[in-house]
């Protein structure tokens, strides 16, 4: 279904880029107070908006990404978690994909590193 997309067909300016926040969960927890229990309501609420993904899980938190947004929508949330007392560098904004890459990984495209295990 995604053979169309090996084609190599130039960039659509018209065709609007869509932005990523990564949020660098389990260092929020490890850093804990009141920014957590903040976190902790927010994430659910984006979770229910159908905006919020799970890259990768550990034993506790894990990292997740917020969007796709357009990019004002995404520089707005992340001044949003830091204003909330998010430290900046756990929140990271980035091109959005279709497939959920790990936290780091700066690919637009399908890559076998982040493919989830079966
Ligand atoms: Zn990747």
């Amino acid at each position: 279904m995604s053979a169309q997309l090996a084609l190599d067909i130039p960039a659509q300016p018209a065709a609007p880029e869509k932005w990523g926040v990564v949020v660098d969960e389990a260092r929020l927890y490890s850093i804990g107070g009141s920014p957590t229990d903040w976190w902790t309501a927010s994430a659910a609420q984006f979770h229910r908006s159908g905006r919020l993904r799970h890259l990768s899980t550990l034993i506790i938190g894990g990292s997740v990404e917020l969007g796709p947004f357009d990019r004002e929508d995404a520089d707005f949330a992340r001044t949003h978690l830091i204003a909330n007392g998010v430290r900046p560098e756990l929140a990271t904004i980035r091109r959005w994909s279709e497939q959920p890459h790990l936290p780091g990984c700066r690919k637009a495209k399908p890559c076998s590193l982040c493919t989830p295990a079966p």
